[in-house]
């Protein structure tokens, strides 16, 4: 109910000035806020109420006092604010968190172990964006969590600041000619700077999101310390034998003029390749080979190997036609109308598609089945370069027949598979492609020199395939195909001198490691596992300038590389004192021992890959600082890191330590608008997680919500899989994020004067009512406790939410408003009521501490005393993140089994009446539910004697008059009883048939001018004779011997 229902809209001034002078409170803020201001409050102080809408304000009567009585109502007072006004409030709260180092100082000296959540460094190139939020509130959330619970829990922030990313963007940033003139270190100059600024706006925007971490310490990885300690890792990955140096296709995007790694590739939908069949011309076949495969090779029409392929420009690279030993094959004659004479190979299962494509109309005449293996060592001539011939090799069981021929195109310097088939066959590893994508001279004798191979070039290659009447049929082709994600280009697959990882020697014991790891969600490790399972080589070589360079020399001469253990430790020290700006400053010699200088060793000109940057944090942060600890408590980045930073985590630490870096990886989604869309500028779709905070232009559209609209969003979703943002769903949280924190207004409002030391009600002697609530709130504890403990924040966004609506809400503070307005400000109705509200918002705000940071602090500023900590050794809690967890006490967890029956029992009959007061209302017979006179029926015995057991108990509060807020219970034997009220419904049990009659009638007592109760006392007093026999002895204790004069007209 809303308190201006007692006192009435006139008394407002009255009210305002007494709230300014609330000398508790200015005390109290003087101690901790300094620096704030008083704050003076709108009035109203209401919480959601079941009964709140009929019970309306009365309306003003000029400027009359509704009732003269009101000054002796107990109203709320309080501090704390029924608007959030967040951007206002929100910095000053994180202001006192600073000036008091409360993160610094619980991280430090909290009694507990230390907890060591290590940061996925994110890359330093772009503005923050929602995923940035999710993450590191989320993280937030765990830290939070553990340092109220008394562990040193310590969150080092840290950036990934080398890569492409940064370089492009600065390359991006200038003109072409200043571009050309650039030199290396100027580049990385300004690649830093770029890193260095972006770093800076990260970390402003990310304590404005409330997160606390050692911002005054954050992680790089251009920083010299770390530089070192990743060239460390490197050397000892050397040292094991994992670091070699070979020819080998690599992902390459021709657009970034690098090697790619699996992680910086992506799949976008869309791209259509030019495929083609061809027929290479079979020259001869073994002397083993089966007869008739002998005699069609020698016939007149010829035999030709059919193959299919989506990248005709790797033909002039062909060096062998792989088969699959199982599979069958048939010879087909007349297979492609234009060449009637000539017999094709290709898959059995094939022959019908390839006919229908090729519009074969005539029978296509099968000479003969065989096996693949039947096939190997069949030659023929190369399609592109006279004089060259190759032969029919085994491939395997990557040859399937889902498309193409069943026979594949073998090209060793442009395919995976086809590399390690060259490999097994001695095959060249030919790839006459340069670092733009354009054909060398050695691509078919020169004829397609310097044409892009994913354009002019390949439509060349085509054209020349059909001169020389290989080619088959050209059809274009969907499928997925890699492009790199930063410029949004195709890619290539290439042969080129890199410096790779071989994880082979140590796939088992990474493999080993992911099984002691703790995977959430569960299906994470299923993700990881095949990852690592199937994962290659790791290419961990770049051509670029702006990273960290691998410590290898070459001689001049040979072109041999040249590095060892000595020398790696030598430029790891040189770097740990000057950077790796360094390496380009330096002269080879200057960079070598001096055992190996005048040797004529050149500089390596190649830097890492960035993902072994971020993949070595756990060695140059994790296990280098005294605060944290290797390994990890836990890891928490976004599902795709299992392929990026969790894997290349995992593959550097179990090569270097034999051991996971991480004990626990807990994973998130991505941030999508709320239709389910990808985010993007283009769209327009994307939501600013500072403009939710601050408001964006349109304040009507885009208000500032504040960051604990934000975190308790975060809050909301079930982060595991993908989630969504967006203005609606903005609006529903700020609507729970209002409502909850008026209820938490109203109940710090109604414990103004109340000191528990000196006001609180001992447990024994408290009514049932509260002894249930504090049994709930032990509940609640539980649930709320495991939750965080298993990262399920939505279960306490949705266990808190909960408990704030239906059992505060709508039930206790409902009931409670008769228990703190009317009775004497020191009576044991209103004192138990205040102890119990004290120990409800106490733990309450500890629940809340973690996820709306700003609404617990500020509340726990508001508190009329100084709550105890519940952590061992502290007394005072300054801060709500000093409060330790949940005060819990066996008496509030084990109370007694009939008191909890009872009350169960209370609010299912509380739920029956409730609807026959509604549908009188709704007829409007009833006005406010105090008019109601009630009569229940119970058709269970256990439901009529708990039931009954209240109508008996001494104390008013437990009454059911109070519990329904009626004027009149009488609990009937019979249901005849209810037949003659005005209104009456029955409700059906769950499991049985009817389990309560309610009726209802208007009461015939008067009512009471004070707490508006229909009482038969009301009159009995001469000196009041508008009020009940309660309220007449309330107003005579404060003093008011007779009836104000209003009264008495
Ligand atoms: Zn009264």
């Amino acid at each position: 109910m809303d308190r201006v229902a007692f006192v009435g809209a006139a008394h407002s001034v009255s009210l305002a000035s007494r709230w300014a002078g609330n000398r508790a409170f200015s005390l109290r803020r003087g101690r901790h806020f300094t620096t704030l201001p008083s704050y003076r409050s709108t009035l109203t102080c209401s919480t959601a109420s079941t009964h709140a809408a009929a019970e309306k304000p009365r309306k003003k009567k000029g400027k009359a006092d509704p009732s003269p009585y009101s000054a002796t109502v107990n109203l709320p007072q309080t501090a704390f604010e029924q608007r959030a006004n967040a951007t206002k409030r929100e910095p000053q709260i994180q202001k006192f968190w600073e000036e008091n180092a409360v993160y610094q100082r619980l991280s430090r000296e909290n009694p507990g172990d230390t907890f060591v959540l290590h940061d996925g460094p994110p890359f330093a190139n772009g503005p923050l964006h929602c995923g940035h939020a999710l993450n590191k509130i989320l993280k937030d959330f765990i830290i939070k969590h553990s340092l109220i619970n008394g562990k040193k829990a310590v969150f080092v922030p840290g950036w990934d600041t080398h890569g492409l990313p940064i370089e492009l963007k600065v390359l991006q940033g200038i003109k072409s000619k200043e571009r050309k003139n650039l030199s290396t270190l100027g580049l990385r100059q300004k690649a830093r700077e770029f890193a260095n600024t972006t770093v800076a706006n990260h970390i402003t925007g990310m304590k404005r999101f409330g997160v606390w971490a050692d911002w005054d310490n954050p992680y790089l990885t251009m920083n010299p310390e770390y530089e070192a300690a990743q060239i460390d890792v490197f050397g000892k990955m050397y040292e094991a034998g994992y670091v070699f140096r070979g020819k080998k296709p690599v992902h390459w995007s021709p657009s970034s003029r690098t090697a790619l790694a699996e992680a910086e590739l992506e799949y976008p939908e869309g791209h259509t390749s030019q495929s083609c069949y061809c027929a290479f011309t079979a020259v001869s076949a073994p002397a083993d080979a089966p007869s008739f495969l002998r005699e069609v090779v020698s016939s007149l029409g010829g035999l030709a190997l059919s193959v299919w392929t989506t990248t005709p420009w790797t033909m002039p690279a062909n060096r062998a036609v792989a088969v699959n030993n199982k599979l069958e094959y048939v010879l087909a004659k007349g297979l492609h109308p234009q060449l009637p004479e000539l017999t094709v190979v290709i898959a059995k299962e094939l022959l019908e598609t390839a006919s229908a494509k090729f519009g074969t109309s005539d029978i296509v005449q099968e000479l003969g089945v065989l096996t693949g293996k039947d096939l190997l060592g069949v030659q023929y001539t190369h399609p592109l370069e006279d004089g060259l011939v190759c032969r029919v090799v085994e491939g395997g069981d990557y040859i399937t027949t889902e498309t193409g021929t069943g026979l594949v195109h073998t090209a060793p310097g442009h395919g995976q598979e086809d590399y390690q088939t060259g490999l097994r066959e001695d095959l060249d590893l030919h790839s006459p492609v340069d670092d733009a994508g354009k054909f060398t001279e050695e691509a078919a004798n020169g004829r397609f020199t310097g044409l892009p191979v994913l354009g002019d070039g390949n439509k060349a290659v085509l054209a020349e395939l059909s001169e020389r009447s290989v080619l088959l049929l050209e059809e274009a082709y969907a499928h997925k195909y890699p492009y790199d994600w930063r410029t949004k280009k195709p890619t290539i697959f290439r042969a080129t001198e890199q410096w790779f990882i071989s994880i082979e020697g140590f796939r088992e014991s990474v493999l080993e490691a992911i099984e002691n790891v703790n995977w959430y969600p569960a299906s994470g490790i299923k993700r990881i596992r095949g990852m690592v399972e199937t994962r290659g080589d790791w290419c961990i070589s770049r051509q670029r300038s702006w990273g960290v360079p691998i410590p290898v020399f070459y001689d001049d001469e040979t072109g041999e590389s040249f590095m060892n253990q000595e020398i790696v430790n030598h430029v790891k020290e040189i770097v740990k004192e000057q950077g790796t700006d360094v390496w380009w400053e330096l002269e080879a010699d200057d960079l070598l021992p001096e055992a190996y200088r005048g040797r004529n060793l050149r500089k390596g000109r190649d830097t890492m890959d960035v993902w072994f940057d971020s993949g070595s944090s756990w060695a140059a942060v994790a296990s280098a600082r005294n605060e944290l600890a290797y390994p990890a408590d836990i890891y928490l980045e976004g599902s795709d890191q299992h392929r990026g930073w969790f894997q290349s985590s995992i593959l550097t630490s179990v090569a270097t330590k034999q051991q996971a870096p991480y004990k626990n990886v807990l994973t998130h989604g991505f941030v999508l608008d709320e239709k389910g869309v990808k985010m993007s500028k283009s769209i327009g779709n994307v939501v600013d997680p500072l403009s939710v905070i601050n408001g964006g232009n349109n304040k009507k559209t885009d208000p500032a919500y504040g960051s604990d609209v934000l975190r308790l969003w975060v809050s909301s979703v079930d982060y595991s899989a993908d989630i969504m943002i967006g203005p609606s769903i903005l609006r529903q949280v700020a609507d729970v994020y209002r409502k909850l924190r008026n209820t938490l207004r109203y109940m710090v409002g109604n414990i103004h004067d109340f000191v528990p030391a000196e006001h609180a009600v001992p447990y024994s002697e408290l009514p049932t009512l509260d002894k249930y609530m504090l049994s709930r709130m032990m509940q609640l504890s539980e649930e709320v406790g495991q939750a965080y403990e298993s990262f399920a924040f939505f279960k306490v966004y949705q266990a808190l939410q909960r408990f704030a609506v239906v059992d505060l809400s709508n039930f206790y503070l409902d009931i409670a408003k008769d228990r703190l307005y009317i009775p004497e400000p020191n009576s044991f109705r209103r004192r138990s009521c205040q102890t119990v509200l004290a120990v409800l918002l106490e733990n309450y705000s500890r629940a809340l501490a973690p996820i709306v940071s700003h609404t617990a602090e500020d509340l726990w500023q508001s508190m009329p005393y100084v709550p105890t900590s519940t952590k061992a050794g502290v007394v005072d809690s300054k801060s709500v993140f000093d409060a330790g967890w949940f005060e819990r006490r066996p008496e509030w967890i084990n109370v007694d089994d009939s008191v909890m029956k009872n009350w169960e029992v209370v609010l299912d009959a509380r739920d029956a009446v409730n609807k026959v007061l509604e549908a009188a209302r709704v007829g409007k017979t009833l006005g406010a539910s105090m008019e109601a006179s009630v009569k229940i029926y119970a058709a269970d015995p256990e439901d009529a004697q708990a039931l009954q057991s209240l109508r008996n108990c001494s104390s008013d509060v437990d009454s059911l008059e109070r519990a329904f807020i009626v004027s009149e219970v009488e609990v009937v034997s019979s249901p005849d009883e209810i037949a003659t009220c005005a209104h009456s419904n029955v409700e059906q049990g769950e499991k049985t048939g009817e389990r309560f009659r309610v009726g209802m009638n208007k009461s015939g007592a008067p009512k009471c001018e004070r707490c508006w109760h229909y009482d038969m006392t009301v009159g009995d007093s001469h000196a009041h004779p508008v009020l009940c026999g309660r309220c007449t002895k309330a107003v005579v204790s404060m003093g008011m011997e007779t009836a104000p004069v209003a009264a008495a007209v």
